[in-house]
Order: structure tokens, then C-alpha cells, then sequence
């Protein structure tokens, strides 16, 4: 990785202002395969000043020209997709079938989503005698986590490109080399120099200095609760916009009229795909109370047999989580579940059978949980999975509800209509019924502590321009 020490600000790959390194590691093997450079606030100011001296000319450029932008940018994306792929597997652990297909398929589909979206967007509207328009707000600061880092990356880069903003991007350090790939598509997709920028670095230096930077606009995040108020309380004293993508804890209620096995089956699978490092995985999953035990039954019945391996290996559905940190976090939060009486249906504590080595966790299921349980409360970003019996339909909205973060709900019912009652009382930014298939153009983001603001097609766009109302545009 011939750029993994470099930063791409204005156009070309220069050294770091300062000496600071950080190993790469690859949580199959626990030992570092790459190292990259970490940014100081000098970077941060280069980056800034690279980008605001290339705003006026790109929020200048006509649509035309941003759409060719962006098509050349989804032929270059295509062009080293399974560079990225592979980088991807390798450094946050996602197995290769899910980081090709899935983790990397994202970017395509984000980015073919937004170009669609801007061919049709309008960006003036005539009201009465006021000129609407929409503009670009100007240089965004980009904060990006790694378990989903091409979706994030392509959520916020796209509407940026297509509304005319200039950026700079400060991935996860974590999983930082899927980035400087992209960086280097960037770059041979044209895009003007100054437009888009890299420092890599971790979250309270370079992402703290890209919150505070009076010569930012906007700051777009997506990560922890924990760093977005951060972020937030760094962004006030310069009233930029914050744009916060955070955690959740999502409800999944299984109603009593629904397909028991299906709906079981595939809420252990969306739980423990991508080893439950998922924001908005359905980690709740509530059943009623006499359907408890079939319940658990049919959740060990399909977690059993979910395969847990190298990333490179066939047919894995979980590689490992993605760090030492992570895989401690998680082990934590098993044994509270154990402590706190809830009943463990299946895997628990260690490593599975067979992997000694490697931050590999026992896909988990506790069943009898409640709700004041920390594996009920926390976010635990692991594969565990927690079901909880209900009573009445009152009673689990309710509880569905009882919680801080409001990124997603799932509902399942042999009724779309009666799904779609219990869908209209969720306080949560998504409501999945039935397990639908993904949707690239459906709003996504947070309602309380799991955010502010939303991504996607023309969501995502908006939240990228400044609004301005030419009063007397027209004469009366
Ligand atoms: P994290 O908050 O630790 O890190 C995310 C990013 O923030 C990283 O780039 C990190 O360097 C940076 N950061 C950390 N501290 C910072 C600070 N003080 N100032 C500025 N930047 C800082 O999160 P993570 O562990 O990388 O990702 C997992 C979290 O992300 C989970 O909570 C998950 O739910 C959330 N997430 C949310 C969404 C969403 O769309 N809502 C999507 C994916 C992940």
C-alpha cells in the first residue's frame, strides 16, 4: 500500500506534518499488516484550506458537469471494487463473500442512487414571487466509522460531489485502508484537486480539529453516540451544521399472527450477519410471552450452524469482530447477561471451538431477557442477540420504545396492515416490515441519541445545501 503514509490533500499525495504511526491489524490474526501515518492539526488546516480554495469553482459547476464527475468516479470505483473489497476483509474482518458482495456493493449502489438523484433535483423553485434555492453549504468534514466503511464513505462523498461541497475525509483508523483506495479512485476519477480530501488520524486529534476548524461548515458523522456528542460539542462554537449518523439498539417485535420460523430465523441471521457490527441490527427481538420458548428453539436451531472463520475461508457467515477493544467489550457484555440471569440459549463466553487466535466471538443468543438487562440496554455491536416475551401489543410498544436511541424497528405480522399500525407508533428514524429488501432511495437515520439528520438519495442530498429565499425575485 504505497500510500498508506501519505495524506491526499489538493489533488496529490504529500508526507504528514508530523511522525505519528499507527499498525494496521488484521483481527484474523491479531498481528499488523499495514501501517499509516496519523494526522495532526497542521494536516487538518492544509486539508481546510485546500478545500475552501476549491469551493467557489465546484459549487460553480453546472450539473452536467457534476453528473460526468460522478459517472467517471462509479467507472474508477468499479475499475479497483475488489481492491477495496479485499482491503476491507482484511483489515475489519467482514468474510470475502460479504465484503465483495455486500460491504463493497454498498459504494456502487449509494453512488448510482445519487447520480439518478441529481439528474432530476431541483435546485430552484419559484414560489409566489420568492426564489428558493438550494445551495451548496460548503466544506464538509467527513468522521467515518469501520463496519460499514464504504457505505458510510460513499453516504457522504456523493451528495457532497453532487451538491457542489468540497471535503475532507477522516476515516476510521481502525479499518483506514479501504479509504486511501478510494482516495486513490478519486483521484483517477478527475475530481478537481481541493474537492476532495484525506487525513487519516484518529478521533480526538485529526477528527477533533475537523469539528472545531472554523474553516468547516458542516460535519458529517457517523459512529458512537459517545464521539457524536463529541463532535457536536467540538462543532458549537463555529454553529456549523452536525450531521450525526449514531448507535442503536433496534426493536424487533415478532407479532403473534406472524411465521414464527421465518420471522426468528432471519432476525438471528440480520443480527449475526456482519458479526453483529451492524447500527441498525434488530438486537431485541421481542416475541410473545407462549411463543418464548418455540421461540429460542428455532434461534439455537439456526445460530448453531452459522459458520464462524477466516474471512478468506468459504462459506463463513461471521469473521471476527474487528478489534481487541471490541472482542472485550463484547465478552463483557456476555458474561452481564449470564450474571443477570438471563437464560444463554446458545454460544456464551470465548472463543468457538477450534479458533484460539483472532478476534473470534460465539454467535449468541440469550433468551428470557429484560428490559432493565445491560444486554437489553447497550449497544453491544457483537453477535448477540436478545429475546425478550411480551405480553400485550400495548405493552410492547412500549418497550420497543424504552430506549435512547431510535435508529430502526423491525416489525413482523402476517397483517401488513396491522404491521403498519405497530410501524406508525415506532419513535425510531427506519421501520423495517417483514424483512424487506434494502432500499437505497428510503430515508436512513435517527430519531433521539441515534442522530440527527438523514442519508440516502435526495435525504442525503438536502442535507448537504443551504437554503436561501429570494424575496422579490420576481417583481410583484
Ligand atoms: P467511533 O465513534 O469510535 O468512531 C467513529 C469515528 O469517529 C472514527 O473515525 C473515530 O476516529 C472518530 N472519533 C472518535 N472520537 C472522536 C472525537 N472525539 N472527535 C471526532 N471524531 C472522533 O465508532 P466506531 O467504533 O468506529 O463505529 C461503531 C459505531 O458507529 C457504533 O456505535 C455504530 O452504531 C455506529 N454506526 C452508526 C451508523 C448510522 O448510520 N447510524 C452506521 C454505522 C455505525
Amino acid at each position: 500500500m504505497s500510500h498508506a503514509l501519505q495524506f491526499y490533500i489538493d489533488g496529490q499525495w504529500v508526507a504528514p506534518s508530523g511522525n505519528k504511526t499507527l499498525d494496521v491489524i488484521d483481527p484474523s490474526t491479531e498481528e499488523a499488516f499495514a501501517t499509516i501515518a496519523l494526522g495532526e492539526q497542521a494536516d487538518v488546516d492544509k486539508a481546510v484550506a485546500a478545500a475552501r480554495a476549491a469551493f467557489p469553482a465546484f459549487a460553480a459547476t453546472s450539473r452536467a458537469e457534476r453528473l460526468a464527475l460522478m459517472r467517471r468516479l462509479a467507472e474508477a470505483y468499479k475499475a479497483r471494487y475488489a481492491d477495496i473489497a479485499d482491503a476491507l476483509s482484511r483489515e475489519m474482518g467482514a468474510p470475502k463473500e460479504l465484503a465483495h458482495r455486500a460491504q463493497a456493493g454498498m459504494g456502487t449502489a449509494h453512488l448510482a442512487k445519487m447520480i439518478e438523484t441529481l439528474e432530476s433535483f431541483e435546485f430552484e423553485e419559484l414560489r409566489g414571487t420568492t426564489l428558493i434555492a438550494k445551495e451548496p453549504i460548503g466544506v464538509v468534514g467527513m468522521i467515518t466509522p469501520w463496519n460499514w466503511p464504504l457505505n458510510q464513505i460513499m453516504c457522504k462523498v456523493a451528495p457532497a460531489l453532487a451538491a457542489g461541497c468540497t471535503m475532507v475525509l477522516k476515516p476510521s483508523e481502525i479499518a483506514p485502508i479501504n479509504a486511501i483506495i478510494f482516495a486513490e479512485v478519486m483521484h483517477e476519477a478527475g475530481v478537481p484537486k481541493g474537492v476532495f480530501n484525506l487525513v487519516n488520524g484518529d478521533g480526538p486529534t485529526v477528527g477533533e480539529a475537523i469539528s472545531r476548524h472554523p474553516g468547516v461548515d458542516m460535519v458529517s458523522f457517523t459512529g458512537s453516540t459517545r464521539a457524536g456528542i463529541l463532535v457536536a460539542k467540538a462543532a458549537a462554537d463555529t454553529v456549523k451544521r452536525v450531521h450525526q449518523e449514531l448507535g442503536g439498539k433496534s426493536a424487533n417485535i415478532i407479532l403473534d399472527d406472524a411465521d414464527l420460523q421465518k420471522s426468528v430465523k432471519l432476525g438471528v441471521e440480520s443480527v449475526m450477519r456482519n458479526s453483529g457490527q451492524s447500527c441498525n441490527a434488530p438486537t431485541r427481538m421481542f416475541v410473545p410471552e407462549r411463543l418464548h420458548e418455540e421461540a429460542l428453539a428455532i434461534a439455537k436451531q439456526v445460530a448453531e450452524p452459522l459458520k464462524v472463520g477466516a474471512p478468506s475461508a468459504d462459506g463463513v457467515f461471521l469473521g471476527p469482530v474487528v478489534s481487541e477493544v471490541q472482542y472485550e467489550k463484547i465478552q463483557r457484555l456476555i458474561e452481564a447477561g449470564i450474571k443477570e440471569g438471563a437464560t444463554l440459549v446458545t454460544g456464551g463466553p470465548g472463543r468457538p471451538e477450534g479458533l484460539n487466535r483472532g478476534y473470534y466471538v460465539r454467535p449468541t443468543v440469550f433468551g428470557g431477557v429484560t428490559d432493565e438487562m445491560a444486554i437489553a440496554r447497550e449497544e453491544i455491536f457483537g453477535p448477540v442477540l436478545s429475546i425478550l416475551p411480551y405480553g400485550s401489543e400495548d405493552e410492547v410498544i412500549e418497550r420497543a420504545n424504552d430506549t435512547p436511541y431510535g435508529l430502526a424497528s423491525y416489525v413482523q405480522s402476517g397483517s401488513l396492515d396491522r404491521a403498519r399500525k405497530v410501524a406508525a407508533k415506532m419513535r425510531s428514524g427506519n421501520v423495517y416490515i417483514n424483512y424487506p429488501a434494502w432500499d437505497a432511495g428510503a430515508p436512513f437515520g435517527g430519531y433521539k441519541q441515534s442522530g440527527n439528520g438523514r442519508e440516502y438519495a435526495g435525504f442525503g442530498l438536502e442535507e448537504f445545501l443551504e437554503i436561501k429565499g429570494t424575496v422579490g425575485f420576481e417583481a410583484a
